[in-house]
Parts: C-alpha cells; structure tokens; sequence
C-alpha cells in the first residue's frame, strides 16, 4: 500500500447513508466530477453493504474504498461483526477504527482500538485511527492530555515499522456533524502535537512522513486554510462527503491548498 502525505489525503465516511445504488451513482458521479486525481488520494467509505459493489465499480480507478470498522478476530461467533479478510475480500484497503460515535455509542475503548489496529495491520489494511477530545475536555484545557493517552494507548506495542502503516484523523467531537470547525490554528497545534509525540515515541522519519487528517464539519468553504496548514495532510469528511459536488469541490480546494503550502 502506498501512500504519501506529499499529496492531499480525502476520505469520505458516508457513515449508515446511502443503499447500494446510491452507493455506486455517487461513485460515478466522483468520476464525471473530473477531481484531479493524479494530485490528490481519495478514499470512499461506505457501509458494509455498500462495499462490494462500490469495490466493483472503483475498479480500474485510482479511488479507493476502505469500510467504518471491523473486528480484531479473523472469525468466530460473534453476531453482527465484520472481520479484516472479509474486508480485504470486498477490496477494501482502509479501515476507519475508533471513530467517535464508535467511541460514544457503541463503547469503543482505546483498548479495542489498539487490538483492531494490530488486526488491520496483519491483514494489510491502512487503519485510520481517529482521536479528538470533547467539548468538555476541550474547555478545561485538557485537549493535548486527551489527545496524547488515545494515541499512546491506541499504539501501545506497535513498532515504528507497523505505525508508519497507519493514518491518524484528529477530530474534535465538538466539531463533527455540528457545523462547528476548529479554525486552522487550533488544528494545527494539536496536528503539530500529534506529529511531535509520533517523533518522540517512533522516530522523526516516520513523524515526518505521518499522513495526520483533520475531520470535524469539513466543507468546501473550509478545507482550502485547514490544509494549507503545514502539519494538516487531508480530511475526514462525514456529511459533505455524501453529495457528489460538495466532495468534488473539497478535493479541489485541497489540490489548491497544497498548492499553496
Ligand atoms: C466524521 O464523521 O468523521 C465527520 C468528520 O463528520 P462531519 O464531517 O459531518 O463533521
């Protein structure tokens, strides 16, 4: 799997949105939409139903897919889970792990994250591991203590070989699916957080060619100054990623954006 944080990274959650026809019209509209593709990576996230047949259509296309979540074991009874090789089956390459409603709803710990990681990994597929604080924590200063045990406890036992492997998305809780955005600053002290604590724990050479997202109400009005920041490689994108032109003008700001730094 290659992937650089020399170009713009944008993935598009489409989270429990779309049946599998809307699935592949979206997909073929990204292609009418004329993104730039050879300048930006782009990833589609459907639902798990979704994933094959939007796998089918991508093919050939230098799009790719990857699912919302996925179990640590391989198989086993455990009703209504997805494994990594049913994912990898289905074409998938990312897998979003840790999400926040993940997290908030369905009891995600930096536990669980952890031992889905190592499992994603061993499958070959990229984890995208997302951290981000609460509103709460954010107001009582605690976003960097916040920020920093996710990732200390989401990595724990990797080494820097398997954590260049995985993309880490910082989404402030307070900003996803609310309209509110962190201002380029504030992403960017805590993407520049992020960075530093990689270099610390796995080495500057896998710091600096980390590829760090930033989610939380992405739009086109907001993504070219959110990635112009230097520590800023691309965006989780939820609700303007489910209509084709709003998430073909985000790729295009971004390819400004990059442009731009
Ligand atoms: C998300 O769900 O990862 C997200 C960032 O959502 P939204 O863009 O709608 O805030």
């Amino acid at each position: 799997m290659n992937f650089t944080n020399e170009k713009p990274f944008i993935a598009g959650n489409w989270k429990m949105f779309k049946t599998v026809p809307e699935a592949v019209d979206m997909v073929k509209k990204l292609h009418e939409a004329s993104l730039g593709l050879e300048k930006a990576q782009f990833v589609v996230i459907p639902a798990y139903t979704a994933l094959s047949e939007v796998s089918r259509a991508l093919q050939g296309s230098p799009v790719q897919i990857g699912a919302q979540n996925m179990h640590w074991e391989d198989r086993g009874a455990f009703t209504g889970e997805v494994a990594a090789p049913m994912l990898k089956d289905v074409g998938c390459s990312f897998v979003v792990i840790g999400h926040s409603e993940r997290r908030q709803l369905f009891g995600e710990t930096n536990e669980t994250v952890n031992k889905k990681i190592r499992a994603a990994l061993t499958h070959g597929l990229v984890p995208i591991m997302c951290i981000g604080e609460s509103l709460e924590e954010k107001e009582g200063g605690n976003t960097i203590p916040k920020v920093q045990s996710q990732i200390t406890e989401g990595l724990e036992g990797l080494d820097a070989e398997q954590v260049r492997r995985i993309i880490i998305a910082y989404e402030p809780l307070w900003a996803i699916g609310t309209g509110l955005t962190a201002t380029p600053d504030q992403a960017q002290e805590v993407h520049r957080f992020i960075r530093s604590d990689l270099a610390e724990k796995h080495g500057n050479d896998v710091a600096s060619c980390a590829i760090i997202l930033y989610g939380g109400s992405v739009k086109p009005e907001n993504t070219r100054s959110l990635l112009r920041e230097k520590d800023i490689n691309g965006a989780l994108v939820g609700g303007a990623s489910l209509k084709a032109d709003s998430f073909a003008e985000i790729a295009r700001e971004a390819i400004k954006a990059y442009e731009e730094k």
